[in-house]
Parts: C-alpha cells; structure tokens; sequence
C-alpha cells in the first residue's frame, strides 16, 4: 500500500491507479530558456524517487514530461517579457536555437543525476494543432470570450475554479484592482492563446483566426496529457509554486473542455533555498550541476541530498550540507568495496538491512531520509545494494567497480615490503595507490582497499 499526500483531497491518501498495475503520470517540465538551476533539479530528483517505489512496488509506469520550448510571458498573470523571446535577443540566437540548446542541456543533466528516463519526453511546440483544437472546443462550450490581446477562459463559468488551491478570489479581486487588465471579466481569467500585437517581436507565432498568436502557458500540459495519456491520469506532479495559477488553470481548461477529470493525485513540492535565501539571478545564488562540478561534487553527490529530505519539507541546501551527503554516499560505496573483498557476512553482527522495511518508508509518503537512515544502520550484502540502487538512482555499484583482483598484488607486495621493514617501498606502493584514488585500511582480517573519493 502506498500513500502520498493529496493536494486534491489535502490529505494522505491510498494510491490506487486507475487501470490496475499501470500508472499515468505527468510531471511538467522546465522551460528551455536557460540552465536548470539545483531548485528545479531538486523537484524531478523526487518524482524519480515516486518513480522507482512505484515500480518496486510492482506497477509499470507511464511517465511524460514536457520541454516548454514555446515562449510563454514571465508572470502568472499573462503579463511581463516572454522568457524565451528575452533568452534569444540576450544571447543573439533564435528562440528555436535556445530552445534547442537548453532542452538538450537539461536532458543531460536528467541523465547525469541518473533519472529513470520519462516515456516520453514531449515539446510543447509539437502540440500547436491540439492547442488550437482546446481553444475551439472552448469556444464552442462558451467558456472564452475575446478580448484585444487574445482569448481569454471565463473562470466564473468554471464553477468549482476556486477549490484546489483555496483561492479567495474576493481577496484577489481587491488586491489586484490597482493593475488589473480592465479588459478581463475576472482578475483570476487567463490567456488560453495570445495575438502577437501589430509591431510586437515575437519569432514564435503560429495563424489562428487569421492572425499570428500563441498558445497560453498552461495550455500544453492539458493537450500533451489529454493527447498522449488520456484522461484522466493517475499522479500529477509539480512545484508548490504551481498550485494557485497554472494547475488551477490546467484543471478548470481541461475539465471544462472534456467534462473528464484530468487527474486522481496531485504531488507537489516545496521549494529549497540557498542559505536561507530565495533562488534568484539578483542573489547571485543560481547554481547549476556544473557549478557544483567545479567545486568538487556530482550529480550523484546532489541527488544524496535531496533524498535526505522530503519532497514536502521547506529544505536549506549549503555547500557544507552538500559535503556531508558526498561523504555518506563515498562511506557507502566503500562499503560496497568491503562486501567485494569479504565473501562472508557472518561477522555481520549489526542488523540486517531489509528490503521490506526500506520499500515501507518509502510508500510512506515517499520518506527516502528513514531509508538512508536505515542504510546507515544495518549491514547489507551486495545483492541489498543492488535493490537500493534501483529504489534511490545513487548509482552506487556501478561507480564503484570491484579492483579486488586487480590491486592484489601490490596489496600484497607492500604487505610483504612492510613485514620485511621496507618501509620505503611499502610507502611507494601506498603512494602510487593513491594517485590512482585507492587508499588501504588495515583491518584485523589485514589490509582492505577503499576508494578515496
Ligand atoms: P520552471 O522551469 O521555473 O518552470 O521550474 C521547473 C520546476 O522546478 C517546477 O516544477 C518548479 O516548481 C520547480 N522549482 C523551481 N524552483 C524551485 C526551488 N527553488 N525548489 C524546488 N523546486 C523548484
Ligand atoms: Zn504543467
């Protein structure tokens, strides 16, 4: 029995799938404008972790995860520069190349933290003719009404708008009086497609009622799911940022266009920030896995922090933090090196890890830090670290490749150097094991390799 957390029903509820063993989850994506930054890696770090138990667990899960590679505005309220238009004049390319560009530099960096490949991987560039077809069953059903900048959704005829995020729109309709674009019906009506304005510059526009526009930035996820998964689909995952505009949106467009409910569990998750502060360009806290590279951690080393908390926690990533998740994962795969070098556990006088327990904590809610703690304190043989590496992606044995009959012999030619008071060579062994990143411990059943780092 697994059980996640709800933001539908706001409680913990029982996963059950639909269809039984097969599960259809959608997670939406970045926008291909820039590097992802630890934040936004962080949230599909956890969805992966959802992944794996969900497959442990016996089902077999239809994922996708979409690239928004079509310039969306940079507000919620349909307002502001487009991210990608802005991205392309700064770094004087097309918005296709940045869009091209970082869409692969954020596939890299799903595959270097070692995260199971989504089903498929959809842009949202591919989906214009279904966008359009949305719009038009909209239209049809009377949910739009037009307005000089584009079409906008009528959320007063989307009778339930307000209930998954507990919006007071009274309190919205107040505070947003100031600014409010006096050509909208309600302050919480969106843009489900935008005109390119006559001299506006906007490289992305497709024809739509016989002149250029855009989709809204919501409308994607609703075609993308409604084309590829169908609805509705079992688990729905996001940020917490996510709830109050663009899922709300989601729903409202998508429920109100299919009369189907678009999805059973929605997941979200909380947001890190860098020692105490906000991620943002103005801090000068933007950090990507290549910043993290250059000061001496993986990916891997980053994916062992994020699971030592929950996807559901405010969370402080530090640098020291960091270090002290490299060290654990570093302590596990030298452990990982004792079990290659000593065949028989029966020395093993600590608890024995569990797979049963660890596949618990982690259909608790997805409580991957019980499992790290319960790594920490048990022993475990290799086929245990086989398990733990399909539950937690740290790619733990394959980084940690078995040199045992590789560094015999000079294991034993400084032991045999050391017996015979050689220290100088047994010294000039140690010392070119260690360029080679090995390092030995002298253990009371004699000299065990580890790796330094
Ligand atoms: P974006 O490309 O800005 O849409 O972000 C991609 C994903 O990362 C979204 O699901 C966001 O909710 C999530 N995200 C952005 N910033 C953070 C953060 N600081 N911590 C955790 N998740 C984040
Ligand atoms: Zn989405």
């Amino acid at each position: 029995m697994i059980k996640l957390y709800n933001q539908l029903t706001k409680s913990l509820d029982e996963f059950q799938p639909i269809e039984k063993d097969n599960v259809k989850i959608y997670t939406c994506g970045p926008t291909v404008y820039s590097y992802a930054h630890i934040g936004n890696l962080t949230s599909y770090i956890y969805w992966d972790f959802l992944v794996r138990t969900l497959e442990l667990s016996g089902f077999k899960v239809n994922r996708v995860l979409n690239l928004t590679d079509v310039g969306h505005l940079a507000s919620d309220a349909d307002e502001g520069e487009d991210k990608l238009e802005k991205g392309a004049k700064k770094e004087g390319k097309t918005v296709w190349e940045i869009a091209d560009f970082y869409g692969a530099a954020f596939l890299r960096d799903f595959r270097s933290l070692n995260l199971v490949e989504p089903t498929k991987i959809a842009r949202a560039t591919d989906y214009i003719d279904e966008d359009i077809k949305l719009v038009n069953l909209l239209t049809e059903k009377g949910y739009t009404y037009e307005t000089s900048d584009g079409i906008y959704f009528d959320t007063s005829k989307f009778k339930t708008y307000a209930d998954f995020a507990k919006l007071d729109l009274d309190q919205m309709r107040a505070g947003a009086r100031v600014k409010f674009n006096s050509e909208k019906k309600n302050v919480s009506d969106f843009a489900v497609w935008k005109f390119v304005k006559p001299g506006e510059d906007h490289a992305m526009q497709w024809e739509y009622l016989g002149r250029p526009g855009y989709p809204g930035w919501h409308l994607e996820c609703s075609t993308i799911i409604k084309t590829v998964l169908g609805l509705p689909i079992d688990i729905h995952t996001g940020g917490i940022d996510h709830i109050p505009v663009h899922h709300t949106n989601e729903i409202a467009q998508t429920e109100a266009a299919f009369d189907a409910k678009l999805a059973n569990y929605w997941l979200h998750c909380n947001f890190i920030t860098i020692d105490g502060e906000k991620i943002s360009k103005s801090l000068g806290n933007i950090f990507t896995l290549d910043d993290l590279k250059e000061r001496g951690f993986t990916p891997l080393d980053f994916k062992m922090w994020v699971l030592q908390g929950h996807y559901r926690g405010e969370r402080n990533f530090s640098f020291d933090d960091l270090a002290a998740a490299k060290t654990r994962r570093l302590n596990w795969r030298n452990r990982i090196a004792l079990a290659y070098q000593s065949k028989d556990f029966s020395d093993c006088s600590e608890k024995k890890f569990s797979e049963i327990e660890a596949l618990k904590s982690a259909s608790n809610n997805l409580n991957s830090s019980e499992i790290l703690a319960q790594i920490d304190n048990t022993c475990l043989k290799l086929e245990d670290w086989d398990y733990i590496d399909r539950l937690l992606g740290l790619d733990l044995l394959n980084s940690t490749p078995d040199r045992t009959a590789e560094l015999a012999d000079k294991i034993e030619a400084r032991e045999e150097a050391r017996k015979a008071k050689d220290f100088a060579t047994a010294d000039k062994i140690r010392d070119e094991l260690v360029k080679d990143n090995i390092t030995i411990l002298d253990t009371a059943d004699g000299p065990r390799w580890q790796y330094l780092s």
